[in-house]
């Protein structure tokens, strides 16, 4: 859609940019010569020519050659015959990545910088700079460096860098351009050709060298329109400020829209490509405009990109099966390769992936795989109708089962597919190159190409791992490695391109405005951005680039302190040297961080010349600037549908004001939504809330099923939790991923101590019941190691780390119980462990038993409990203690507050149910004590026994069960019952769920219903 005129430039300015005059006088005055264009890069040498062509002049014998491809075709021959070979910048950095983990240490110079990628690429770009002016290692004076451990760090990692392409044969930039000056010193160039400088961009001393020997003696620097000449063009800008980056762009494609401008008659230059280049891509893909990218687009934006990363996540982290199961559920891979016909679609497989809880481990991740899909097939094996279930429903429940146990295997096949091209590990360490060619494997071989930036991603990818496969071996732990690749996909950037017909073009306002384009728009003109920092390279100083240049004078090399002076002439260079309309622009408002940013002082330079006022200051321009464009606009500019919907909503005469109604009536979620909000802010108790209209079935006291004592907990530390828990049966997603440092969850680690315990006294039976430490501590110790072993085989560490701090943990636990066992056992005797009742326990011997026990509750009102006591002690024959093992801290129990409410219960019904137990057993007995004992680290030995009081008990249940029976749900009004909380998200945040609730109990004529929880929770 190429609609741009031969002549390109606006109405008012159709003069040709000085450069491109002066390329055209010399076309007109030596046609026949042979002519070579010398540019800052061949993009912008064929910009030029194509300005040339548009400008009318006739032209013949030019050719565009950048400072690098001429020193490629001086020194090319010569590295071809002696068969090196040419290292990408990603390869050269691999090596000075090896060059500093073979030199560098942490207590070098660098410190704890010395494996930080940032450094290695500082200490490339210096290296760089350094070998293009010409300055070997030894080179280096010592004399300019302050701390004299940095030249002789430096030295060695460049001298190491420099053996390392010695001995692989490479050569990198700087060597082709310093065989090119050297070959051009020997053999002077003697030809007839004119070497045309398009300006005076700059180059390092190499460069200049390389230019003048190649010419010959005929070079010619084309006059350019210099910073001095800015104003004019600057005059006539256009200038506008935005909310944020975003809303700047937005308006820019608003005006290009509104206007109707050809968008290949737009060229945006920008400050910092690096931010903008992400938000011009997004809302340019977003809105289907056209548009090419001066630098590319960085390679994590597409697909394959975003898939390498997670392989190699999932790489490093020894296959944590969630790295993985965020690029399946991404839709990152194309499951078509795995089941050509009807592959599983990304979410169900990514459910499977989860639900077969592999964790981590390569071997663990196909045993669990195997595991899963034997479960998924006796599901459809063992499949029969349930009570409410027709024929139908069954078949088609079985169906349902099928395709999971399809979708297991398909997921199953996928894991050992990429296990199989996952490299091998020796030692625990890899070759780099072998982790390159699986990455590479598996961009070829499982990413989803969706279009044409996927496509270029995925080659470009390819060829960046294939590059790294060359490098010489060296071998790391798997995480380094993968971190290292990881970097280098980071760094990549795809599809970067010149100007074309029909497209925007976002390009970098120092390279740029050499497109001829006649509407320019400059954005990011904000003082944070331009004209930057004068930080300097933290490799080398600038006074230490001062004493290398006054040692080895003339290989000058350049001051950074001086980066923000050259940035101001580099833009206004660049506003020189374009025509037609300009507009520049600057984001007011840092999104993210909520606060003000203030324009450049280029801006306000800009704003000068535009009103005419010399001496106008910042407050002037802030005066005279129009309200900033936000998300906001006028109907007739809105970008998508949203912007319309937004803008309508502001509209006082849109549907009489009632625009968030019509909103609400297009969209019905949203309507829900508002109408929940509106209600949970409210001081009524509503559906809501959480209250149920049929509640049938829930209280224990009618229902037929028994509940437990941790159940009973939970309503009493949340409704609502219990609600999403126990009612709608929600559950959060189960995450087998962990820290790599912790070994066993909570409960795991809680549920090895119950057994330890167990046995110590029970196991084998007519062991001694009264505890002497020092008889017992090596049988406990025993015990304890046993069933670490058992569960390590079980639950494989992650690490000797994390297996080690769980057995201090575990050990101490167990000294700690043993100690205080000695002490209490002298006043009881340990009778019976793990006493279960119920029917949803395992059964144990007398007095436990299947059948739950029925508490009573008063005026004739009872419910049935199950549960299991972990141990019961004997004070005289007819008295008990009743124990139950805490392996956390005591912090909750023992503060009376947080029992209130039925928070803390299991005590006091334990305490009814083993007297129940008893007299079902013929033997009945008094409970004197209920409570806790804390034998773990962070519990210290402490046991917590609270008096026993069966009516305040009976009261708290019976307010509870009432809760029930209303099927009213409440959110807690004490914040830090969310703190154990599954349900956080859900709820927003604890502050505001309490102080709703607080509100809703408050109300008490309006929520009687809330009255028996208002009867726990008095305010
Ligand atoms: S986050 Fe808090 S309010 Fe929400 S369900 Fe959990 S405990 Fe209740």
């Amino acid at each position: 859609m190429s609609t741009q005129s031969v002549l390109p430039f606006g109405a008012e300015e159709k003069k040709l940019p000085r450069l491109i005059e002066s390329l055209a006088e010399v076309c007109r005055e030596l046609p026949l010569d042979e002519k070579v264009l010398i540019a800052p890069s061949r993009f912008v040498g064929h910009q030029l020519i194509e300005a040339l062509v548009r400008s009318g002049t006739p032209w013949i014998h030019l050719r565009v050659e950048s400072v690098r491809s001429l020193a490629h075709s001086v020194a090319g021959p010569a590295i071809a015959e002696e068969g090196l070979t040419l290292l990408s910048r990603a390869q050269a950095l691999a090596l000075i990545e090896q060059a500093c983990a073979e030199t560098l240490t942490s207590t070098s110079y660098f410190g704890e910088l010395a494996s930080r990628p940032g450094l290695h690429r500082a200490i490339q770009n210096t290296f760089d700079e350094l070998r293009s002016a010409g300055i070997s290692p030894t080179d280096l004076p010592e004399a300019a460096f302050g701390d004299p451990r940095k030249v002789l760090e430096l030295k060695k990692v460049l001298a190491v860098y420099e053996a390392a392409l010695e001995r692989g044969k490479f050569v990198d930039r700087p060597e082709v351009l310093r065989r090119a000056v050297k070959a051009l010193r020997e053999s002077p160039r003697t030809l007839d050709s004119l070497h045309l400088l398009a300006g005076r961009f700059e180059l390092s001393a190499a460069e200049r060298e390389l230019v003048d020997r190649i010419s010959g003696g005929r070079l010619r620097t084309l006059d350019e329109d210099g910073p001095q000449s800015w104003a004019p063009n600057a005059s006539r800008a256009g200038l506008f400020r935005a909310l944020g980056e975003e809303n700047e762009i937005r308006e820019l494609l608003r005006r290009v829209l509104a206007e109707g401008l050809p968008f290949d008659d737009i060229e945006i230059l920008a400050t910092d490509p690096a931010t903008y280049g992400p938000i011009v891509y997004e809302l340019t893909q977003e809105h289907g405009v056209p548009c090419t990218f001066g630098d590319g687009i960085p390679a994590t934006f597409t697909r394959p990109g975003q898939a390498a990363l997670g392989f190699l996540r999932w790489l490093g982290r020894d296959f944590e099966s969630e790295e993985l199961r965020e690029i399946v559920a991404g839709g990152l891979l194309d499951l078509t390769r795995i089941c050509p016909g009807d592959p599983p679609g990304p979410i169900p497989a990514a459910r499977e992936l989860r639900e077969a809880r592999i964790g981590w481990g390569r071997e663990r991740s196909l045993e669990s795989l195997d595991r899963h899909v034997a479960h998924r097939a006796a599901e459809v094996e063992s499949a029969r109708p349930r009570s409410e279930e027709d024929e139908e429903d069954l078949a088609a429940r079985v169906e349902w089962l099928g395709e999971r146990l399809a979708t297991a295997k398909a997921v199953r096949d996928l894991v050992r597919r990429l296990i199989s091209i996952a490299p091998e590990e020796d030692g625990a360490e890899v070759e780099l190159r072998a982790v390159a060619r699986s990455a590479s494997a598996f961009v070829a071989g499982f990413v989803r190409i969706a279009g044409d930036a996927d496509a270029m991603a995925s080659s470009a990818l390819q060829g960046l791992f294939g590059e790294l496969e060359t490098l010489p071996v060296t071998r790391l732990p798997v995480a380094q490695a993968a971190t290292r690749l990881t970097d280098a996909v980071r760094s990549l950037h795809v599809a970067a391109d010149r100007p074309r017909p029909g497209r925007l073009h976002l390009g970098d306002y120092r390279s740029g405005g050499y497109s001829g384009r006649s509407h320019t728009f400059f954005v990011g003109l904000d003082s944070r951005r331009h004209p930057g920092s004068g930080l300097q390279d933290p490799v080398l100083l600038d006074e230490e680039r001062r004493g290398i240049n006054a040692t080895l004078h003339p290989q000058e090399l350049a001051m950074r302190g001086g980066r923000p002076a050259e940035n101001v002439l580099a833009w206004k260079s660049c506003v020189a040297r374009v025509r037609g309309e300009i507009t520049v622009s600057y984001p007011c408002w840092n999104l993210l961080e909520a606060r003000e940013q203030f324009p450049a002082a280029s801006y306000l330079d800009a704003f000068r010349l535009v009103s005419g006022r010399s001496g106008a200051d910042y407050s002037d321009l802030d005066c005279s600037l129009d309200a900033p464009a936000g998300f906001l606009t006028e109907p007739s500019r809105a970008l998508d549908e949203t912007e319309w919907w937004l803008s309508r909503v502001q509209d006082p005469a849109f549907s009489g004001g009632r625009g968030a109604q019509v909103v609400r009536a297009a969209y019905p979620w949203l309507e829900d939504g508002f109408t929940a909000e509106t209600h949970r802010e409210s001081d009524l108790f509503t559906a809501w809330d959480g209250w149920i209209s049929d509640p049938a079935g829930l209280d224990p006291r009618t229902s037929d099923g028994s509940t437990s004592c941790s159940r009973i907990q939970e309503l009493a530390r949340c409704p609502y939790s219990y609600f999403l828990k126990r009612v709608l049966r929600i559950k959060p997603p189960e995450d087998a991923a962990a820290d790599p440092t912790v070994w066993l969850s909570a409960l795991q680690k809680g549920n090895l101590l119950h057994e330890v315990f167990r046995r110590f006294y029970a196991d084998p039976a007519g062991v001694p019941l009264r505890t002497r430490f020092d008889r017992d501590w090596e049988r406990m110790k025993e015990i304890a190691l046993e069933e670490l072993a058992t569960w390590k085989t079980k639950i494989p560490p992650r690490s000797k780390a994390a297996f080690d701090a769980l057995r201090e943990d575990v050990l101490v636990a167990c000294r700690t119980f043993v100690l205080r066992e000695e002490a209490h056992c002298r006043d009881v005797t340990p009778k019976w462990f793990e006493v279960g009742f119920g029917r949803s326990r395992e059964s144990t011997d007398p007095p436990g038993g299947p059948e739950p026990v029925q508490i009573p509750l008063g005026l004739g009102e009872r419910f049935r409990l199950s549960g299991r006591i972990d141990r019961v002690d004997e004070e005289s024959p007819d008295a008990y203690q009743v124990w139950d093992y805490k392996t956390g801290s005591s912090w909750d129990t023992a503060d009376p507050k947080r029992g209130r409410g039925g928070r803390r219960i299991q005590d006091a019904l334990y305490a009814q149910a083993l007297e129940i137990l008893l007299a079902r057993n013929g033997r009945p007995g008094r409970v004197v004590k209920s409570g806790y004992f804390y034998p773990g680290r962070r519990g210290e030995g402490e046991r917590y026994a609270a008096p026993l009081d069966v009516p305040a008990t009976r009261q708290t249940l019976t307010a509870l069960f009432d809760l029930l029976r209303a099927g009213a749900f409440p959110h807690t009004p004490t914040k830090e019952d969310c703190s154990i909380c599954d349900f956080g998200k859900v709820c927003g945040s604890p502050e505001l769920a309490a102080d709703r609730a607080k509100a809703k109990l408050e109300n008490v004529s309006g929520n009687p219903v809330l009255e028996p929880y208002r009867i726990l929770n008095p305010s």
